[in-house]
């Protein structure tokens, strides 16, 4: 409490902080309106074989179109809706969206891979995460392993029993987990694996390491030779250039994701990379 801090130390009533819950509360308002105005849209950036650069899923990723301001970033937005709730409404929003996507491409008779969406620890708590991902599938009429999900790895900290159950529940449907920005938070690799997650997503922060520094090429060593070993997948986020990817090619990291690929892009511009297929640079291959 305020009164907590001691004499002397109402930072409560900091002007600048004060300005801080002002922007945060316009922001919260804001994001009702847009939720109601359906001001969001999905991106899609792909994920392709290290080697071949086949495309073998591609990431869903929110954008929301500010009428005066254009497209703002999820950085912008999610931790916001994180903290009030209200990510609950834009989660399930996510998922139609993706659903529709997906059958969309379907009628059109382009070649599907699956597609993964990035889902809040607050989605997880509210316990019906399952129920709501399996009448979506089967309300587009959509495989289960077109669909993946991708949780990170500070959100399914802590042995949580609700997050837990519900991986599995959403694995038991065939939908493939995917551990989001691995190498950030501490779960131990054996926790991941009793949790049956599929893929580990490394986290950008090491890929931008690869080159600079020794021990950003020991780290991703480590984890491909363990999570091999474990029977999960390695994808390394945040790929930008190609000498980033000769070392990711050494080390077997299995997939790739990154503007050196493709950034995120409309559904539209991604219909063509559907059709494209491999999506390997020339400069790579
Ligand atoms: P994320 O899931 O780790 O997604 C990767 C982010 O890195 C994306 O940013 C992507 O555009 C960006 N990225 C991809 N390749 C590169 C690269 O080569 N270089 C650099 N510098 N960046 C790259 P974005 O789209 O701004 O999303 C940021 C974060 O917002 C996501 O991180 C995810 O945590 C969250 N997010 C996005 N969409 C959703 C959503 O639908 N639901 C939830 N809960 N979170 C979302
Ligand atoms: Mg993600
Ligand atoms: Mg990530
Ligand atoms: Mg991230």
């Amino acid at each position: 409490s305020v009164k907590a801090a001691g004499k002397g130390h109402y930072n409560f009533f900091k002007p600048e902080l004060y300005a801080n819950i002002k922007a945060r509360f316009a922001m919260e308002q804001a994001l009702v309106q847009a939720i109601e105005l359906n001001q969001f849209v999905l991106h899609y950036q792909p994920r392709v074989n290290t080697i071949s650069g086949e495309m073998i899923s591609m990431e869903a990723l929110i954008r929301w179109i500010h009428p005066e301001r254009g497209l703002i970033s999820p950085i912008e937005f999610i931790p916001i809706a994180e903290s009030t709730g209200l990510i609950l409404a834009l989660g399930d929003m996510v998922m139609e969206k993706a659903c529709s996507q997906i059958s969309d491409w379907k009628n059109q008779q382009l070649p599907l891979v699956p597609v993964s969406i990035n889902v809040s620890a607050r989605q997880f708590h509210a316990g019906d995460l399952q129920k709501k991902l399996n009448v979506c599938l089967k309300k587009y009429e959509i495989d289960a392993t077109l669909l993946e999900v991708e949780i990170t790895e500070s959100a399914m900290m802590g042995e949580d029993n609700a997050i837990i159950a519900e991986l599995a529940a959403i694995r038991s449907l065939g939908i493939k987990l995917l551990v989001d920005d691995f190498g950030t938070g501490y779960s131990s690799l054996s926790q991941l694996q009793r949790l049956e997650m599929d893929v580990l997503k490394i986290d950008r922060v090491f890929t931008s390491e690869l080159g600079k520094s020794r021990e950003g090429e020991i780290f991703f060593k480590a984890i491909v030779s363990m999570a091999h070993a474990l029977n999960m997948g390695v994808v390394a986020e945040g790929v930008e250039t190609l000498e980033q990817l000769g070392i990711l090619r050494t080390l077997c990291c299995d997939e790739i994701q990154g503007y050196f690929i493709s950034r995120p892009v409309t559904p539209e511009t991604m219909s063509e990379l559907m059709l494209q297929r491999y999506l390997m640079p020339s400069v790579a291959i």
